[in-house]
């Protein structure tokens, strides 16, 4: 399905039917930015921009164990001396946990959720691999054993197909169920999954359009899953290609990708315009990096972006 993304026939506050297009970049602060999560910024920063829409800036800050001290301010400064400059306020998720909280309340009044107190060693052993990690085999769907340890919250899936239209990535149809299994809502540990925070989430910021790296295609079923449970509208989903490095792997943190915090911005700029397929006019704006985004918006392309899950950088 392809949109009509250019949007130049509507002027801002005057779409009429169409909601204002509302776009976002949710990265997680475990480490600082680098190409992989730059590709996430600039494509999803691009996409609203071109549309006159609004560009907004979230930190899934909800997994304590995994974040690395400071490195949301880093993240934010980055953008900036990048001049991806982003409408409102960042919103943390640190400070959402309110929110989180009805959403289980509203699924727990649905039915939807049951305790689940399996260890992973136990969940390892039973479970088969699926498309996209173990697929839980459903052993405390009929009642946890009481008391045996802190429980999980696992949301029920049915074998109803869910199905999007990718814009990039194409049609996806899943059955969650036999693909992926009941999934996690709330950690055990009383953290809540980001399947569930970035559901609700993007409803609460009026999100329309989801574009972030492909390695998330896959959670997007399950997030389509609990928006319709919750009744929230489902954003448009557009998944870029995600870089990898030269042995296949996604470049982040753990595979050693350099951060860019200190990379010429012009340059690093540029090659991740061409990372997204896009052609780069040579009067690009040269130093200066809000010529440089007032160019690359007006050329920016969505259709040359590639429409593969990974391209090595
Ligand atoms: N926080 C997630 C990450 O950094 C991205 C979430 C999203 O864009 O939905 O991988």
């Amino acid at each position: 399905m392809r949109q009509n993304v250019t949007g130049k026939d509507e002027p801002p506050g005057t779409a009429g039917a169409r909601p204002r297009y509302r776009g976002r970049f949710a990265p997680s602060p475990t480490g600082p930015l680098h190409f992989g999560s730059l590709i996430a910024a600039v494509g999803s920063f691009l996409q609203a921009r071109a549309q006159q829409g609004d560009w907004l800036v979230r930190i899934e800050d909800i997994d304590p164990p995994r974040e690395a001290p400071g490195a949301a301010d880093d993240i934010l400064r980055t953008l900036e001396r990048l001049g991806l400059h982003w409408d409102g306020a960042v919103l943390y998720q640190s400070a959402r946990a309110e929110a989180y909280d009805s959403a289980i309340d509203k699924l727990q009044a649905l039915g939807a959720l049951y305790p689940c107190s399996c260890s992973r060693q136990e969940i390892a052993d039973s479970s088969v691999r699926g498309i996209d990690g173990l697929i839980y085999p459903g052993t405390c769907r009929g009642g946890a054993a009481p008391a045996r340890r802190a429980s999980a919250l696992r949301v029920r899936t049915d074998a109803t197909p869910v199905r999007f239209e990718d814009r990039w990535q194409g049609t996806v149809e899943c059955n969650l169920a036999r693909d992926m299994g009941d999934f996690v809502v709330r950690r055990a540990d009383g953290y809540f999954a980001y399947q569930l925070a970035v559901v609700v989430d993007d409803a609460a910021q009026q999100v329309t359009e989801v574009v972030r790296g492909a390695d998330l295609l896959l959670s997007t079923p399950r997030q389509i899953h609990l928006a319709r449970l919750l009744g929230l509208p489902i954003p448009r989903h557009a998944h870029l290609p995600v870089a990898v490095n030269a042995g296949g792997e996604k470049l982040s943190k753990q595979t050693g990708a350099r951060a860019i915090a200190d990379a010429p911005a012009l340059p690093l700029l540029r090659a991740a315009l061409r990372f997204l397929g896009q052609e780069i006019p040579a009067d690009d704006g040269a130093d200066d990096i809000g010529e440089f985004w007032r160019v690359a918006v007006a050329h920016w392309r969505p259709e040359r972006v590639p429409g593969v899950r990974t391209l090595p950088v």
